[in-house]
């Protein structure tokens, strides 16, 4: 069977080489006559592979050595309960720029003093608050950001300066798409299964003095510091997508890096931008000023048209382009691993589709 262009937003297209790789390793890992999947956790072999993973991780972001790298279970979902566990003693300030951003800031007010700062909820989320819009409070224990919005199609254009304040940021749908320097901010954790690999795993990166700080009942499984003691392996890690994570990091580490890769996102999603500005069928939701490199959100004027479209896209190899429920319209989710071929294709499709129903 031939393999689709998929635009899923996440689990989404992984790299074909990560996956080729996985299967001829499937039923005998390197002469140890086992699956990954069935190593024990504590075994030598796994913790090779466990290490090559974070080392992958920690050369293609440059980060730093007073920064712990740790692969917990959870989701970005868990974070969201785990980053006010492990900061928030005073209070903490919240941009919300977007679904997960909103759901963040819902979840941190569970358990202490969490304060949205700037909003563009009202807005639909079309952009992202600008930086000076942010006014940032010296005293807060942290200032807490969504580097790109999933659902609307945004990202933030430039970081902001919050001087001491720990910047916390939610890099899931475009961790490793672009240079970050990793110095900026005090914390960065991302779901897997946008942009690292599978499903199951969670990178969180975060700087050493800001371990010790969490409150006292939080769980062990979403505590920074005693995750930081025990490598990750209190308990029983999410093996394989560890594993997978490594081969799709390899894979990205071959392809020149991130700053490689930037240079090809930006291509990529400029030639879906480039279309859409100039169509007269379609065109892109997200303002201008901060479009996202990962997800391209776009609609005609006519929802039944929109349906139209997702079906035949996906009829002609071109899958998983229906916006998310809350936004509506389309959503093109190309992340690293998609490849210009299947962004070309899709503005090919687009073309036509324009032309015959205009
Ligand atoms: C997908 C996503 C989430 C939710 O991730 P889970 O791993 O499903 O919990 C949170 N934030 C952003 C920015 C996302 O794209």
């Amino acid at each position: 069977m031939d393999r689709v262009f998929n635009f899923a937003a996440g689990p989404a297209v992984m790299p074909e080489e990560a996956l080729r790789r996985a299967a001829a390793e499937m039923l005998n890992y390197k002469g140890t006559g086992m699956s990954v999947m069935e190593m024990s956790h504590r075994s030598a072999a796994y913790q090779e592979i466990f290490d090559h993973t974070v080392a992958r991780l920690r050369q293609l972001m440059d980060i730093p050595a007073d920064y712990e790298v740790l692969l917990l279970q959870g989701g970005a979902t868990g974070q969201f309960a785990a980053v006010a566990m492990n900061l928030l003693s005073g209070f903490a300030s919240y941009v919300d720029s977007g679904h997960f951003a909103h759901s963040a800031w819902m979840e941190a007010m569970k358990y202490g003093d969490a304060r949205c700062i700037a909003s563009t909820r009202e807005e639909g989320y079309r952009r992202v608050p600008a930086n000076d819009e942010i006014t940032v409070d010296p005293s807060a224990d942290y200032l807490y950001i969504t580097t790109n919005n999933t659902i609307y199609g945004t990202r933030i254009p430039e970081i902001p300066d919050t001087g001491a304040v720990p910047l916390v940021a939610d890099m899931s749908s475009n961790i490793l798409s672009q240079p970050y320097d990793v110095r900026r901010f005090g914390v960065v954790f991302a779901g897997a299964q946008k942009n690292i690999g599978p499903a199951g795993l969670t990178v969180v990166i975060v700087r050493k003095d800001l371990l010790g700080r969490a409150r006292k009942e939080t769980p062990n499984v979403l505590n920074w510091t005693v995750m930081a003691d025990k490598g990750s392996m209190l308990n029983t890690p999410p093996t394989y997508a560890i594993y997978m994570a490594g081969l799709c990091l390899d894979w990205l580490a071959d392809q020149g890096g991130v700053a490689a890769i930037y240079q090809r996102n930006l291509q990529k999603s400029a030639l879906l931008y480039d279309y859409l500005d100039q169509s007269r069928l379609f065109h892109g939701i997200a303002d201008k000023g901060c479009r996202s490199l990962m997800n391209v959100t776009f609609r005609t004027e006519d929802d039944a048209l929109d349906v139209a479209f997702v079906q035949e896209a996906a009829a002609n190899g071109l899958c998983s382009l229906k916006g998310h429920r809350v936004a509506g319209g389309m959503r093109a989710s190309i992340y690293n691993a998609m490849p210009l071929e299947g962004v070309q294709t899709l503005v090919r499709f687009m073309e036509s589709f324009e032309k015959q129903h205009r």
